[in-house]
């Protein structure tokens, strides 16, 4: 991203609080020489950039840059006794609950070292990768429960929406890496046995339907579009009897930038 110069509007408030954690952390720049090059950038990406506008919101990325590292979390490790905890609650939601809110701490605790297990999401968000559907009602009533179970403690002020894990335990033996935070209550599902498979396209988690599934749902439509496009191709080119391996070399000489009938010696084009 920070090599790309053409970004997309939504994306340049991500840009510029990656931008001033590189300029302090790579280039060592003093905070006045960041705002400096933050500013620079602006004026040259947008035509119309008012600094005055833009000043409180420079100054703000620039006094976070030192916080936070500028690296990416390739995953977390779980240990043996967080996994043993969330185990003893013998409640299959509940434990997605609990295994979610696990890593989403310590992906914050990677990002700010100073964030002992506290988890700040909304609960629509907690819920979607917990990949539990239940009313608004119902989740409250599933945190209160880790609560009363002594796993999680919410903060003395503000809203639920502040929660503290308290069976993160680093100390013990690293049990399983997470490394995909889209569908974590299926990691633990795949984890505790359940069949699920990672689509062979786009790596998310997906339920198992049959032996030979290789794809999540919407990878398996893309799929399946794709090779039916490139049977359309082949029949145009007279091949009636287009094989699914035919299929295959056709989309692989196309997404190599090739003829598609250099494969097939009958059937050369000539132009
Ligand atoms: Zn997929």
């Amino acid at each position: 991203m920070l090599l790309n110069k053409n970004l997309k509007p939504s994306e340049t408030y991500t840009f510029l609080s990656m931008y001033a954690r590189y300029l302090y952390h790579e280039k060592t720049l003093r905070k006045k020489e960041i705002v400096k090059e933050l500013n620079a950038f602006m004026e040259e990406n947008y035509p119309r950039y008012n600094p005055v506008d833009w000043s409180a919101r420079l100054e703000k990325y620039t006094s976070k840059a030192g916080k936070y590292p500028l690296c990416k979390c390739e995953g977390i490790w779980i240990t043996e006794n967080e996994v043993g905890a969330i185990e003893e609650i013998h409640d299959k939601v509940l434990e997605r609950l609990a295994f979610t809110l696990l890593c989403l701490a310590k992906f914050r605790n990677f990002r700010n070292p100073d964030n002992h297990n506290w988890v700040n999401y909304g609960n629509g968000e907690i819920y979607s990768m917990a990949c539990i559907n239940t009313t608004a009602f119902e989740k409250d009533l599933k945190l209160n429960k880790l609560r009363e179970l002594g796993l999680v403690e919410y903060a003395k002020k503000v809203s639920n929406l502040n929660i503290q894990v308290l069976y993160l335990c680093n100390e013990s033996k690293h049990k399983l890496f997470i490394s995909d935070f889209r569908k974590l209550g299926y990691e633990w599902k795949l984890y505790k046995g359940e069949n699920y498979i990672r689509c062979a396209n786009c790596a998310i988690l997906a339920k198992r339907k049959n032996n030979n599934q290789r794809y999540c749902k919407d990878c398996s439509e893309k799929v399946r579009n794709e090779r039916q496009k490139a049977m359309m191709r082949g029949r145009r080119y007279g091949l009636t009897d287009c094989t699914e391996k035919d299929v295959r070399e056709i989309s692989r000489l196309q997404n190599a930038g090739k003829p598609y009938l250099r494969g097939f010696q009958d059937l050369q084009l000539t132009n």
